[in-house]
């Protein structure tokens, strides 16, 4: 029988981190231990190839789960799923069940495992499921480990990561159509291989390491604010005499108490079999960043969304709260969290390592161009796919890309291009080493491109770093997009290949297709790659001219979704019918809408309830002094001026919050004009009243004031 499982710093001897990495998983290892040979080999083989489970080894699957995770102490099982809410969701079914005599066992069949039939009817769905057709299922992915989530006093609750869709078969979550992209990124990625004459891959697979940023507060200050309670973010708060001017928080020393949030942080995600590896303090105070080793995009993405729990989850056993909101604090840095992803074969090559002599590289070359029509073809598309309210207040504010999609090359890779473009492919521009000047510091390589901060999608030696996604996003949909628009740009290149090449073809023929094929699609997509500083004026400027589309915000940048592009592209590949597609639209349309409603209603009631009141008190005091300075026969013009200005501002906040609460309130119903509403009306109002207060915070004694003002929230004591 295994040993309950606890921690490492509740031992006398440290463990190592490898000695119970994945041990809250139903890992290969456990598998091994405990099912028969043939039912093992069969589950490898599911997980593996993405095959479908075979339905006559789930019982004894169960079976083994159940035993496995009983020993671990854990009393529930739930199929752990993605909703189009953004989060996850869980319904908890006790292992116990009573029996004939009055007693009671544990049991979980092959049929709980493989489906669930949780009422969808309060699920967003855009119109799918009517609430009298609610039944909606949960399948099992087996791809995707099944783990121990383990609460902070011990309770742990064994998750079975599933798909849900409603009872037509329709995708209502996140997952189904990820994994549909995966096997449509995958079959053409493999076409194109074949192709080009590789013969042994016989998988391709979607990689993807996504780090994440968030700013920890201290929970007694957060519990104070309404706004960070209801909205993730404060939606007045003015600014403070230091913030993130001083550039002395990224990278430094990291504060003893977030430490010890972090090392508990990992090691939960460790036990759950989650690779993180990075840790470190981001540019802005009170802001930090982890990220874990890359994975199979799949269970990247459910690691993702389980990382954001964990996050949440031990900073408030710290006495912290974890905000992934994209811009908890205005005028600091937002939030993001770089999506690094790239293609690799079930060999283990990455498909864009581009290695020494890149322009001898062919397979590299094809797979980048097949990015860069893609990304040219549907950049639409992809901003549409991490649009969000959060994500407005961050792209394009000059500490986020903007929300003009374009693809950062470096130096050695646009030289190529230029050959490519030219018909030829001669040379790789080379790295010389750097001299530090110091005898006793090493000579270190210098890479042949420089980092580019500024790009919303960057490649990054042997990957792509789509950095627009929002911190509290789920990478699910924005993969999604990504791995459906390079499956048709690989569809399309593979196509021209067979085409051209028919069967057999000699060497010489392929190069001269491919470098034909090669100029081609980069003359005409290559608008798309920027190299300079994508936060300039000239860069918009420059995009405009190059006929690059800049939806500025969600109310712009979300019809991109419901286009007849977006439609043939999503169900061509079978990633999203039409119908599911136009669902999620509406999705994301009412949740921007309730979204801003929301964070309306909620700065409102603070500033009645909380800022009005305090200003006022300050106006009785000042009013006071004023009065009695004045009755004692001094003259004091000065205070007095200040007290008709209070009372000016107090009469602006006023006007401003009936204003908002006006606009808050209208009802538009046609939803698609609902949007422009909220984000022309209602957010404006919101900035008034914000600028209201934040004047006051400035003139309303401290001790007045009711709520933790951002110095005292951005610095951790
Ligand atoms: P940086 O902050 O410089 O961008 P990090 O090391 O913090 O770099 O993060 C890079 C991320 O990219 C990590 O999650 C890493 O695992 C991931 N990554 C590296 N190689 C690949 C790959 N082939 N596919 C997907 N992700 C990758
Ligand atoms: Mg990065």
């Amino acid at each position: 029988m295994n040993k309950p499982f606890t921690l490492p710093m509740e031992q006398a001897t440290p463990t190592r981190a490898s000695d119970y990495f994945g041990s809250l998983t139903f890992s290969g290892d456990v598998m091994l231990k405990r099912l028969p040979p043939d039912v093992f080999m069969n589950l490898q083989r599911t997980m593996r190839h993405s095959l479908q489970l075979d339905p006559s080894i789930a019982n004894t699957v169960a079976a083994a789960m159940k035993e496995w995770a009983l020993e671990h102490g854990a009393t529930h099982y739930c199929h752990w799923f993605q909703p189009l809410t953004g989060g996850t969701a869980e319904k908890h079914d006790a292992f116990l069940s009573p029996t004939d005599d009055g007693g009671a066992i544990e049991k979980f069949s092959g049929d709980a495992l493989i489906q669930g039939e949780p009422d969808a009817s309060s699920f967003p769905s855009g119109g799918i499921r009517d609430t009298y057709e609610a039944r909606g299922y949960t399948a099992w992915d087996a791809t995707s480990p099944v783990f121990l989530l383990r609460s902070s006093d011990g309770h742990k609750t064994l998750c079975i990561p599933t798909a849900f869709v409603s009872w037509t078969g329709e995708a209502l979550d996140q997952k189904t159509p990820l994994l549909r992209s995966i096997d449509a990124v995958s079959k053409h990625a493999l076409r194109v291989l074949h192709a080009l004459g590789d013969s042994k891959t016989t998988h391709v697979i979607a990689t993807l390491g996504c780090e994440q940023e968030y700013f920890l507060v201290d929970r007694a200050h957060f519990l104070k604010r309404l706004d960070l309670c209801v909205c993730g973010r404060t939606l007045i708060g003015a600014t403070p005499p230091k913030g993130q001017q001083m550039e002395d928080h990224y990278f430094g020393a990291i504060h003893e108490r977030v430490l010890a949030f972090m090392a508990e942080c990992e090691e939960r995600l460790f036990e759950l079999g989650i690779p993180v590896k990075t840790r470190h303090n981001e540019v802005a105070p009170g802001q930090y960043e982890l990220a874990p080793t890359f994975e199979v995009a799949n269970v990247a993405v459910d690691h993702q969304m389980t990382t954001m729990h964990v996050l949440r989850s031990v900073a408030r056993t710290h006495g912290f709260e974890c905000l992934l909101h994209e811009k908890p604090f205005a005028k600091v840095n937002g939030s993001g969290k770089h999506n690094n992803w790239s293609l690799s074969t079930d060999l283990g090559a990455n498909l864009f390592d581009p290695r020494d002599e890149t322009h001898t590289n062919m397979q590299f070359l094809v797979f980048l161009a097949a990015v860069i029509r893609a990304v040219d073809i549907h950049a639409d598309i992809l901003r549409a796919s991490i649009a969000s309210a959060h994500n407005d207040h961050r792209l394009g504010a000059n500490e986020a890309p903007p929300a003009i999609m374009s693809i950062y090359l470096g130096e050695m890779l646009s030289d190529i291009l230029d050959q490519l473009e030219r018909g030829e492919s001669k040379r790789s521009a080379k790295s010389l080493p750097m001299d530090l000047g110091a005898r006793s510091l090493p000579q270190i390589p210098r890479h042949t491109s420089d980092r580019n901060r500024t790009s919303p999608f960057a490649f990054t030696g042997n990957k792509f770093e789509f950095r627009a996604v929002g911190s509290s996003q789920s990478v699910a949909w924005p993969n999604t997009a990504l791995n459906t628009m390079i499956a048709e740009s690989l569809d399309f290149l593979a196509t021209e290949l067979e085409r051209k090449l028919g069967k057999g073809a000699s060497a010489t023929k392929l190069e001269s297709v491919v470098r034909g094929l090669l100029k081609d699609v980069i003359k005409s997509h290559r608008r798309v790659c920027f190299d300079g500083n994508g936060y300039s004026k000239e860069w918009h400027a420059e995009a405009a001219k190059r006929g690059l589309p800049n939806f500025i915000s969600t109310a712009e940048a979300l019809p991109a979704l419901v286009s007849k592009k977006a439609e043939k592209l999503f169900s061509s590949y079978g990633v999203l019918s039409k119908r599911e597609l136009h669902a999620r639209y509406e999705v994301q349309l009412e949740q921007y809408c309730k979204l801003v409603q929301i964070e309306g209603r909620t700065l409102s009631q603070m500033a009645c309830t909380q800022v009005l009141p305090a200003a006022l008190r300050a106006q009785g005091e000042l009013a006071d002094v004023v009065a009695g300075t004045q009755h004692a026969g001094v003259p004091c013009p000065e205070s007095e001026a200040a007290l008709r200005d209070l009372a000016r501002q107090v009469a602006t906040l006023r006007n401003a919050i009936a204003d908002l609460d006006s606009a808050a309130s209208t009802e538009v119903p046609d939803l698609e004009k609902r949007v422009p509403h909220f984000r022309h009306k209602v957010l404006p109002a919101m900035a008034a009243v914000r600028e209201s207060c934040d004047a006051l915070e400035r003139v309303v004694p401290a001790d007045l004031w009711p709520l933790p003002d951002y110095a005292a929230m951005l610095l951790v004591r």
